[in-house]
């Protein structure tokens, strides 16, 4: 055999863009996650694209351009690959994921008290990293007038206050990295950066998305490599934005341009911007829940440094997993300058605290999958 017949071998035998299309994307598993169009795209391939929140080729010759290098697949988090070498780095044994610590806690910023969507710690921390340099940006979601979630790159601390708060509808958060390459001179300049790959990024996402954050890491693929920080919420279920919206129009008359928060608490509650508040039955919203979201099997967000959510935390605080060394020296640091206050559990009864929330955390996780 040539060299080059076995290297059309050995390339046959790699999964492309075409498998993604056949085995997740078709089958409506994509999370829309944009993980495969930031790599394709950072790396000049520049062959798929999203259109409304769906990867695909940008056309016909596109096809034949695609180098057929498969990474898009290897990272995509909803293919299967990689799975065991992650579960491995991340000693993950079971359906919650390797926790160091477990803890509930608030901000103590009284703006992001106001703001925050329970406890304010995810936007907290980022203040914390941005204020001693640790990271130059942030990946965070913020959203437009009809309450759609956008996904972007942030350079400074007081853009948080554009992101905190919860919207249940999907925010591509890795999509914006395929453009790490064009960022402004002038920003990087500012951040005394003369080369994208000195970029420190803290990554916030879903379960899913942080998944394919540590797929990509695991590869050592670009752009991922610039991400110091990935940083999990806690996620049962995700919406359709449209779909979401159109129920809630029908159900409460409330138009997604007059909405100021939205939470979920058993049921699903809106507030509007002249404090109305709406209850749902969260079963009416069935209909508008992302199929990849129905075999999904995370919750706690297994392959994250930290993960936050509000399950199980008393009310205005915020549950935190912390799974990793660097993540417990950032919340350790942020205890010691007050910027955030624990939830204190009684000496005698911190095993048994710990326990229940453990136990809570399975019974929603087999909940989902039951469902
Ligand atoms: C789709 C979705 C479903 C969730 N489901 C649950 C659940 O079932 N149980 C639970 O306990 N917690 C859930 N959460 C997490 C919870 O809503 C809070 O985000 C979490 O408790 C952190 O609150 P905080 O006050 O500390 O964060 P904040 O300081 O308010 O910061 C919130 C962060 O969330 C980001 N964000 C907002 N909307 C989105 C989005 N659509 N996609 C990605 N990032 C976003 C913002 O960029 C911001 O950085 C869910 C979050 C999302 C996005
Ligand atoms: S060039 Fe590589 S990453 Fe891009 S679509 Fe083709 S297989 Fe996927
Ligand atoms: S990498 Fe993300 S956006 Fe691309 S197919 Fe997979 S889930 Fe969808
Ligand atoms: S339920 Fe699972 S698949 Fe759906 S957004 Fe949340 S983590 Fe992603």
């Amino acid at each position: 055999m040539t060299e080059s017949e076995f290297q059309k071998v050995i390339r046959s035998n790699i999964p492309t863009f075409e498998d993604l299309e056949n085995e997740i994307i078709q089958n409506e598993k994509c999370c829309a996650c944009g993980a495969c169009i930031a790599y394709c795209e950072s790396q000049g391939f520049d062959v798929i694209e999203m259109i409304d929140n769906t990867p695909r080729f940008k056309s016909k010759k596109s096809i034949d351009n695609c180098n057929k290098c498969g990474i898009c697949y290897y990272i995509c988090p909803q293919t299967k690959t990689l799975m065991k070498e992650l579960n491995n780095n991340y000693y993950v044994h079971d359906k919650i994921g390797h926790i160091r610590k477990i803890l509930a806690a608030k901000t103590t910023n009284s703006t992001l008290k106001e703001i925050g969507q329970n406890g304010g710690i995810v936007s907290a921390i980022l203040i914390y990293l941005f204020e001693k340099h640790k990271i130059d940006a942030a990946i965070v979601s913020e959203f437009n007038d009809n309450f759609e979630p956008i996904p972007k790159i942030i350079f400074n601390k007081e853009d948080l206050f554009k992101s905190a708060g919860t919207r249940y509808s999907i925010s591509p958060q890795i999509f914006p990295l395929k453009n790490i390459n064009k960022l402004p001179q002038e920003i990087l300049k500012k951040k005394e950066i003369f080369n994208t790959d000195q970029l420190r990024i803290a990554f916030i996402g879903t379960p899913c998305q942080c998944r394919a954050i540590s797929k990509m890491k695991f590869l050592d693929v670009k752009p991922a490599h610039i991400i110091k920080y990935n940083i999990g919420l806690f996620c049962f279920e995700n919406f359709n934005h449209s779909q979401l919206y159109d129920i809630i129009e029908r159900e409460t008359n409330v138009d997604p341009t007059n909405i100021k928060k939205t939470w979920i608490k058993k049921n699903f509650f809106l507030q509007t911007k002249d404090k109305k508040q709406y209850e749902i039955d969260i079963k009416t919203l069935n209909p508008a829940v992302r199929s990849n979201c129905l075999e999904c099997d995370e919750f706690t967000g297994r392959f994250t440094d930290i993960s936050v959510g509000a399950s199980g935390a008393p009310e205005g605080y915020s549950m935190i997993l912390i799974r990793s060394e660097r993540g417990e020296k950032v919340i350790n640091s942020m205890f010691s300058k007050d910027i955030i206050e624990q939830f204190i559990v009684p000496f005698d009864k911190t095993i048994q605290w710990k326990n229940q929330k453990l136990e809570w955390f399975k019974k929603l996780i087999s909940l989902k999958t039951k469902n």
